[in-house]
């Protein structure tokens, strides 16, 4: 295989190969559209250069050299000829990574072709402008020459003559690397290829390639590209747009442009553009030719574009298009619209919707009684969708791991990225709704205001002004990406709904996927908030979490530090009766679904009075005296609290803990049916370790329940089962098989026991394992399908040897983690359960899986 390739050579090679940009250009140029002429060094060719210690071998040279050659013969100009050829040289990896790397224009320039391009277009000002913008870009990416030494550099030589400048800016560069400025237009492309491929390791790629889970492997492509100049006369121009609108969905064309200007400008945020409905005004033929090519761009790829063009001397050139980014709200409204309009199937329009952006629509919008007392303090352009609320920080740098905060910046750059993924939402100074900062806050699904002129960052980085109003760092701020509205102080977020386009896309979903997908629900809200998003039952109802609401949990220590049976069964009938009266709730508002209730899970210690003011009060609640009370936690107290007296450990020691909770669950389930909702139960176990252990609480539960039954004189079909979570359960899951009903995996504690990193402390390195790449993903978020996901399916496969049907879910919080979910599905799971507001993104990413599975992909 080549290292590279011409465009017309390369029709049929995939994006890996070429990367996403020189692939999309190759195939505009087989359906005939306007495309500059160009050639792709290939990702082939990038990893090539890695092995070979980043060194172009002399095969690579001289495939460039060659490809030159027939470039020079496609355009009929020749480098450093007298119709001149310059070229510009992009990256373009297989997966978009917008403005993560690097791109250098006009290559070819210098000081002899710069005459002869004067001499042809006889426009002094545009070819010495040119040359020296390339000299400049070529120093800083090329070399690393830092961007401010030729800013200062341009201030102090004003109004000198360009060719002083030039010279200037020549000397900076062998000032700064030691070496001449490069007049060899070949060996400027060869420099430049090179220094693209070294910035697939830059630390921002790496950072957003981390953030995004893009593998480390694939490597970039580069572009070499004939020239067109936006910057040309007044009949050029430059432009990005969207073929529908990325941030409502609307299908009109959205797209900003500026006449006699190159794209970095509009890229880069550093011009504010035009918005492309007044190209019609000015360039009308060319608007109407654009409008043309976005549509059968759209029609082709089947998907929203996002299209780069220039124009020079009134001729339209595409140079780019890839799938739009967009936010949640309008990719759920395109997908349904491209299905409308017949553009695409049903099953496209759901793998199209990017479930990593969903959460985003449930996190809601604003409360709207809660705008009319806040200060408006000025508005913005809309950048990226949703709402936010947070302190206000000027700088990337001082954003810390889980604050609240909005990041204010003039402009945002690539370095800024890390910064963007922390804040809640950030608002810039400068650029439009295609600039760097709106791009990358819609990349990860994060609320954005870009263009609010009306901001003043103070020098001293501590303070802003919007219209009069001082804003200092630490304020709080609340601001809207929908409109771009930016309001003193916060307002009351209000939690999502699902209508409309949702509610029809989530229609769709369920007419394709085959998991079950459940809630963790824990309280009756819970339950009306899960069903209204579409769960099909309870996966998992911590019953723990009951007791922390309101005076419940005074109940709970008092049962805790009963000293002997009497007290505690005396407690325990306080709970029984608090406890029927939640579950009976939950059990009418699910209206027959299937509900799983776990059995009491956490240590002891997490109910006890923490101040010594809770300890005075238990102390007079149960009369006696506070020393005692302290003496008792003390006791109570582990080293190692997450693997100690915890889960049915507890029920080992105090049986009478889950007899009255089977009670209660049993006592409500028999009413509710008698009031007409019979649900499905299935009563579970956590933390199971040996088979011994199931039985002996098994034993006792049966007997409970019996009395129950013949109490009422009546009865309820339940299932009573257990959580796999412990390494040794799944190791000796045919065993457990026997006795249990069901499988449900809790993957967050099998994951803390199978590495043996505790899912509390784990925040504080993980992240250095990722940076590291030592960790690709943190295991907590998405299944290690390679170590956890081994015990997984073995588990799974001993328990089916002895039971062929045993049912089997997740309610670990992978449940609601697309990775993992498409990983569950992958194996045959029956359910999977996830917090309330993470059902619709889960029944988005089963129906993706499941089309997924059924095309073999
Ligand atoms: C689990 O361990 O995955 C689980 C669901 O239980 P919890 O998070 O309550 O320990
Ligand atoms: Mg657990």
């Amino acid at each position: 295989m080549k290292n590279v390739y011409l465009f017309n050579e390369s029709y049929g090679l995939n994006k890996m190969i070429l990367g996403g940009k020189g692939a999309n250009l190759v195939e505009m140029q087989r359906i005939g559209l306007p495309i500059p002429n160009g050639l792709i060094a290939t990702t082939t060719a990038c990893k090539n250069y890695f092995k070979n210690e980043n060194i172009l071998t002399d095969e690579m040279l001289k495939e460039i050299s060659e490809g030159i050659k027939n470039l020079e013969i496609q355009t009929g100009k020749t480098f450093a000829g007298e119709n001149p050829l310059l070229v510009s040289v992009r990256s373009g990896a297989p997966v978009s990574m917008p403005g993560m790397m690097d791109t250098i224009l006009n290559l070819g320039l210098n000081d002899a072709t710069v005459e002869n391009l004067i001499k042809k277009i006889g426009n002094e000002k545009f070819a010495y402008e040119i040359y020296i913008r390339f000299i400049e870009m070529f120093s800083e990416i090329v070399k690393e020459v830092e961007k401010e030494k030729f800013h200062s550099l341009k201030n102090e030589m004003k109004d000198r003559p360009y060719k002083e400048v030039i010279e200037c800016y020549k000397n900076l560069y062998k000032i700064e690397t030691g070496e001449d400025f490069p007049n060899d237009p070949e060996k400027q492309v060869v420099m430049a290829i090179e220094s693209i491929f070294r910035s697939w390791n830059n630390e921002r790629a790496k950072i957003y390639r981390q953030i995004h889970g893009i593998s480390e492997e694939m490597g970039t492509g580069v572009v070499v590209q004939e020239m067109v100049f936006g910057n040309f006369n007044e009949l050029s121009g430059t432009g990005v747009a969207f073929t529908r609108n990325p941030s409502t969905g609307e299908n009109t064309i959205f797209g900003e442009y500026l006449l006699e200007a190159q794209g970095e400008d509009i890229v880069a945020g550093i011009r504010t553009p035009e918005p492309l409905m007044s190209m019609k005004d000015q360039l009308p033929n060319i608007y109407d030719e654009f409008i043309r090519i976005a549509n059968v761009l759209e029609k082709h790829y089947g998907d929203m574009q996002d299209i780069e063009f220039t124009i020079e001397d009134g001729k339209l050139f595409i140079l780019q298009t890839r799938n739009g980014k967009r936010s949640p709200h309008a990719s759920v409204k395109i997908a349904i619209d491209m299905v409308n309009e017949g553009l695409i199937s049903k099953e496209d329009a759901i793998l199209m919707v990017d479930t990593e952006l969903l959460p985003q629509i449930f996190n809601g919008t604003f409360e709207e009684s809660d705008i009319a007392g806040k200060k408006l303090l000025g508005k913005g352009l809309p950048g990226s969708a949703g709402v936010a609320v947070g302190k206000v920080v000027l700088s990337s740098e001082k954003i810390k791991e889980g604050e609240s905060v909005i990041l204010v910046r003039v402009e945002t750059s690539p370095e800024d990225i890390k910064g963007m993924s922390l804040a809640k939402g950030i608002v810039t100074v400068k650029g439009g709704a295609t600039s760097h900062g709106a791009v990358v806050a819609r990349g990860m699904g994060k609320c954005c205001i870009t263009g609010c002129e009306e901001i003043k960052i103070d020098k001293s980085e501590e303070f802003f002004t919007i219209n009069d109003e001082v804003v200092k760092e630490g304020d709080i701020i609340s601001i809207n990406g929908y409109n771009g509205e930016i309001y003193k102080d916060a307002i009351k977020l209000k939690s999502g709904e699902i209508n409309g386009d949702l509610k029809e896309f989530l229609e769709w979903c369920k007419e394709f996927k085959t998991l079950e997908v459940r809630m963790n629900a824990d309280t009756p809200k819970d339950v009306t908030v899960g069903r209204n998003f579409g769960a099909e039952g309870v996966g998992l109802c911590r019953t723990e979490h009951m007791f922390f609401e309101d005076e419940k949990i005074w109940n709970v220590r008092e049962m805790i530090i009963a000293s002997t049976k009497e007290e505690r069964d005396l407690a325990l009938t306080k709970l029984l009766e608090l406890q029927k009266i939640d579950f009976k709730s939950m059990l009418l508002k699910m209206g027959g679904l299937p509900m799983n209730i776990r059995l009491l899970d956490p240590p002891f210690h997490e109910f006890l009075p923490k101040t010594e003011k809770d300890v005075e009060k238990l102390a007079i609640l149960l009369n006696r005296c506070p020393k005692e009370i302290s003496d008792r936690i003390k006791e109570l107290k582990e080293e190692n609290p997450m693997l100690g007296h915890r889960g049915c450990r507890l029920a080992i020691t105090f049986p009478e803990i889950y007899e009255m909770q089977a009670r209660a669950i049993i006592e409500s389930a028999i009413e509710s049916k008698q009031e007409g909702i019979e649900c499905e139960i299935e009563i579970m176990i956590p933390f199971i370790g040996g088979i011994s252990e199931f039985k002996y609480i098994k034993e006792r539960i049966l007997e409970t329940i019996q009395t129950v039954f013949d109490r009422y004189d009546d009865s309820i079909e339940y299932k009573l089962g257990t959580m796999m979570e412990l390494p040794r359960a799944c190791l000796i899951a045919n065993e457990i098989a026997e006795e249990s009903a069901f499988f449900s995996f809790g993957t967050n504690d099998l994951t803390q026991t199978t590495y043996g990193i505790s899912r509390d402390d784990s925040i504080k390195f993980i992240d250095h394992y990722k940076a590291k790449n030592i960790m690709k993903r943190d295991p907590f978020q998405s299944i290690d399908t390679r170590g956890v996901g081994k015990l997984i399916v073995l588990a799974k496969e001993l328990g089916k040897s002895v039971k062929p049907n045993i049912k089997i879910g997740v309610c670990g919080e992978h449940g609601g983690d697309p990775k993992s979910i498409e990983y569950f599905n992958e194996l045959g799971f029956n359910y999977i359960s996830c917090s309330p507001f993470r059902v619709p993104t889960a029944i988005v990413a089963s129906a993706q899986s499941a089309i997924l599975k059924k095309r073999g992909i």
